[in-house]
């Protein structure tokens, strides 16, 4: 058996066999290797896996076959040249964005992200030297050019972003990006490839958290950073990127690009320099889990965004709820981007909607019956939040506003259950 990974394959059938031959006792399903260190055949081999003159296990903090699979396999899946998977996608977005800035650098970042990369961007960066500037994702002509300077050496954004959810006008970004030569790191996480394929508006980077959609199922932390082909062009020779161009004092004076010709330089530095002295690796367990999550992900992904929809058009009825931010909407600001970046229209499963106030955001949280008060997104099961007072808590106001949240704000996360019932809940929750 081929191991089918650079092919013409549908997503759908790549998302259950790329990456994996069999090993030697033939498991159908892929084995979990559960070990920390492998054995050389010969002291001279052992050299020439340190030295990269030859590619190979050495310990699992950089290498797992396990985990290989799960990279190889999205990377498939993405239509991409190379993945590698991460202990969680905050793990995930920090080596990405540390692979290409440093001390005195500066990220450019849409102003609709996930709380947690805002704050790693904005707080934890600064604190190692690297600065950041903030666009608007709804105006990106207007701002974008405006925040890039020569220290800039990533624009960050995501796909669809919640919690007021909206889609990104990727290619205004990428296009922009090729102009001044500089990295495009896209974050898409809720929309995942089978409704999003980055690579295909001109990203160069993809990053994942695999806890949500993926997995699928809330049950085991991941991430991915997964690199277009060619990325390798746009990094050689380009005085915006010297890791990749000088020599690496911590890799025997290794030059990346002269590794050029034969490896994606983007994902193997992130294995020699931050997988190796950072750590953050996925377990073996946890890449086995996301893998099953994987082999089902077209079918939820497409469920999810079906029943969010209906509900979402519930919800637009109720007299009790002020407005519905659902891209699947065709009266919503961003159906047409929809439409134009997103497979068959589907917007995957986040809908927000606001109430009259926070008392009542409050009562409808707390009436629910099937939705869950958790801040999590991507479960089979739904699920509901109140974004203010928690996943974005760390915000300023400023901030929130420019993030589309206020007070009344309450995010779901539609599960896997009917529709039917789903509706029902929300309509006695609303109705108390
Ligand atoms: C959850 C999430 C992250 C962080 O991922 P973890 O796996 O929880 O570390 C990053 N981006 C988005 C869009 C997310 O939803």
């Amino acid at each position: 058996m081929a191991n089918l990974l650079h092919n013409n394959y549908t997503q759908e059938t790549l998302a259950l066999h790329a990456g994996y031959t069999y090993d030697t006792q033939r498991t159908l399903s892929v084995p979990i290797y559960q070990n920390t260190a492998y054995s050389f055949e010969t002291l001279e081999q052992a050299a020439a896996r340190f030295g990269l003159q030859e590619l190979g296990n050495i310990y699992s903090r950089l290498t797992n076959p396990t985990y290989k699979i799960l990279g190889d396999r999205l990377a498939a899946v993405e239509g991409g040249a190379f993945g590698v998977a991460a202990a969680s996608g905050t793990a995930a977005i920090f080596y990405a964005l540390a692979n290409l800035a440093q001390n005195g650098d500066s990220i450019v970042y849409s102003n609709k992200i996930y709380g947690g990369t805002q704050t790693l961007i904005v707080h934890t960066l600064k604190r190692f030297g690297i600065h950041s500037k903030v666009f608007d994702i709804d105006d990106i002509e207007g701002t974008l050019e405006n925040v890039i300077d020569e220290t800039t050496k990533v624009i960050f954004f995501e796909s669809l972003s919640n919690p007021q959810i909206s889609i990104a006008d990727v290619e205004k970004i990428t296009k922009i990006a090729q102009k001044y030569g500089i990295v495009t790191i896209c974050d898409n996480t809720v929309a995942t490839a089978f409704l999003h394929k980055p690579f295909d508006f001109g990203v160069d980077v993809a990053v994942y958290s695999l806890s949500k959609y993926v997995n699928g199922q809330g049950s085991a932390l991941g991430g991915a950073v997964i690199e277009r082909k060619e990325l390798n062009d746009l990094l050689v020779n380009n005085p915006r990127y010297p890791a990749f161009n000088t020599p690496d004092e911590s890799y025997h004076g290794l030059v990346y690009a002269t590794l050029a010709n034969a490896l994606p330089i983007f994902g193997i530095r992130l294995i020699t320099e931050w997988l190796r002295n950072i750590g953050a690796t996925l377990s073996p367990q946890n890449a086995w889990i996301i893998l099953q999550g994987l082999e089902t992900l077209e079918l939820r992904i497409k469920k999810h965004s079906q029943n969010a929809l209906e509900v979402a058009r519930f919800l637009q009825t109720h007299p009790k709820v002020k407005n519905v931010f659902y891209p699947g909407l065709e009266n919503n600001p961003y159906h047409s981007l929809l439409r134009k970046y997103f497979t068959d229209s589907n917007a995957s499963g986040l809908l927000s909607f606001e109430v009259s106030s926070f008392e009542e955001a409050k009562k409808v949280c707390n009436a629910l019956e099937i939705f869950a008060i958790v801040a999590n997104i991507g479960d089979s099961k739904s699920l509901v939040i109140h974004p203010a007072s928690t996943t974005h808590s760390q915000l300023s106001e400023a901030e929130l506003k420019s993030a589309g949240i206020t007070p009344c704000t309450i995010r779901l996360s539609i599960g896997l259950e009917s529709p039917q019932d789903l509706i029902a809940d929300l309509k006695q929750a609303l109705e108390k």
